[in-house]
């Protein structure tokens, strides 16, 4: 039994697999059974029993079905662990599996003809009888020939239904969404590289509470703020900020960021942060501060820059805790730009970036037809990406990658994406360096991609009147006739994650690499 685990230990990337993954449970008195649909490099349906303390598993390409004329292909799979038994959310894509999963449907089950389904697993043939929501009755599956190819039908029995088919039946039993909803806003991620009992990972962010708002709203015009388990010292707290109707403070500018914390910091963290300072507000003269105050707590992460040349910043600020992003906003910074890399790896960047750029003849939506085109070239590659509006004029794609590029490898590989798009639009971009060259046309900047060099975090504020934000978005979304780059504002960016989620959350931890462009 020891070695049951072992074809799916063997399918991991183990350069990515620092941890014995998934014990084999004790006692093996479960009968459960699932079924989950899986959107991974070709759709098919897992179908999973419990046996002897895992899930003994087939890949289904046409799914099970209560019709007793259909024989179904299933190819007997690795086992998998029984933590996976209700596992709905994302698998990063780049690692074993990527793709989307959701609980198609599960329930109870009793071995047939035999009281050791192992065994009959091990002679070819297994009988089950399941008790589910949409599967009922008795399953057969027959190994055929020596390889891992079986045939799965459903027994005639009072459960038969003539011409059944699972895609008539889409969505999870778990949470009644499809696997399209659970990949646009998925809520929790399988980590292939973890160990299975800590391999489900909520994608979900603690809210803040409501008690640590009134807190803030009952300081004077300064004080301690009691946050996320950190005391900050806040101070101008009436100043204005923003205009507005009525004008933003740096109070509800703090409340927006203690708020949008939880949902922002995924894609901070161990970053090195360059702050967009504004002390005087978004009308005032704004500049870059990258160096971490003496002043700063201690228990802010700070990075010194092994490669820090004389006259450079030496020390960064990392914000790794939310805590931190108040900090930030408090000191001044309206806008929040995180490093493409990471601390422990500043030349590797962990996102290719494209930023489009209008000009000032670009119309918004000329600037969607550029954004839908890259659109279409992504998904020709089948490279994962998400789109975000930045809070003033421009659209960018984020586009995650594997460990192991370098910038001079992103940014090649974005100006051909952006090259060969814009052989399509000719007459909507210019190459040029300079502004004044560029005609008033788009720029599709690929020269973002290097270090140091950043783009806006999401969600964080844009220094403008009403405090517009930067908002990670659906690609179906480019079609909304009410889209616009800077629809969302912080005081209304929270009411759109609540109702529609984080389009980015499907990126992270994904490990992808960049295909060939030609
Ligand atoms: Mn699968």
């Amino acid at each position: 039994m020891a070695d049951q685990l072992d074809a799916y230990r063997h399918k991991r990337d183990f350069a990515r697999t620092p941890e014995p993954a998934g014990e084999v449970a004790a006692d093996g008195a479960g009968r459960r059974f699932v079924v989950q649909r899986h959107r991974a490099s070709r759709l098919h349906y897992d179908l999973r029993f419990e046996i002897d303390g895992v899930l003994v598993s087939w890949a289904v390409p046409k799914g099970p079905t209560l019709d007793p004329a259909a024989r179904r292909l299933a190819v007997h799979v690795e086992d998998h662990p029984v933590e996976y038994l209700h596992f709905e959310g994302v698998i990063p894509s780049g690692e074993y599996g990527g793709g989307d999963v959701i609980v198609w449907d599960t329930g109870t089950w009793e071995p047939v003809h035999t009281a050791d389904p192992g065994a009959a697993v091990r002679s070819g043939e297994l009988h089950a009888e399941v008790h589910g929501e949409k599967l009922h009755g008795r399953l057969v599956l027959v190994r055929r020939g020596e390889g891992e190819e079986w045939m799965l039908l459903h027994k005639h029995d009072a459960h038969a239904v003539d011409g059944w088919d699972p895609e008539d039946h889409p969505r999870s039993v778990l949470s009644g969404r499809t696997n399209e909803e659970v990949e646009a806003d998925p809520d929790r991620l399988w980590r292939s590289d973890a160990p299975a009992a800590e391999a489900s990972v909520s994608l979900l962010p603690e809210p803040l509470p409501d008690a640590a708002i009134d807190a803030l709203g009952a300081l004077g015009h300064q004080g301690t703020w009691e946050v996320f388990g950190r005391r900050v010292k806040v101070t101008n707290l009436d100043k204005v900020l923003f205009g507005g109707d009525p004008p933003i403070t740096k109070r509800e500018l703090l409340a927006y960021t203690a708020r949008i914390a939880p949902y922002a910091l995924p894609y901070l963290e161990g970053r090195p942060l360059n702050m967009h300072r504004y002390p005087d507000g978004a009308d005032g003269k704004g500049f870059w501060h990258k160096q971490r105050p003496e002043h700063a707590p201690e228990w802010l992460r700070c990075w010194e820059n092994p490669d820090a040349d004389e006259g450079e910043t030496t020390a960064y600020v990392v914000p790794d805790e939310p805590a931190a992003l108040v900090w930030v906003a408090n000191f001044g910074a309206l806008e929040w730009h995180p490093w493409t890399s990471r601390a422990e790896a500043p030349h590797e960047p962990t996102y290719a970036l494209v930023d489009l750029d209008p000009g000032e003849r670009t119309s918004w939506d000329e600037l969607l037809v550029l954004a839908r085109l890259h659109r279409t070239a992504l998904e020709h590659l089948g490279v994962a990406a998400r789109p975000k509006v930045t809070g003033r004029r421009g659209i960018q794609v984020w586009i995650p990658l594997v460990a192991g590029y370098t910038f001079d490898d992103t940014r090649a590989w974005v100006e051909k994406l952006s090259r060969t798009v814009g052989k399509v639009v000719p007459e909507l971009v210019s190459w040029k360096w300079e502004v004044k060259a560029r005609r008033g046309l788009a720029r599709l900047d690929y020269t973002q991609n290097a270090i140091n060099k950043t783009l806006v975090a999401p969600y964080s504020p844009r220094p403008a009147a009403g405090a517009p934000v930067s908002v990670p978005i659906g690609w179906d979304e480019l079609d909304d006739p009410d889209l616009r780059p800077d629809r969302w504002t912080i005081r209304t960016v929270l009411d759109r994650l609540a109702d529609r989620g984080d389009p980015f959350r499907a990126l992270l931890g994904a490990a992808q690499e960049l295909p060939e462009i030609n």
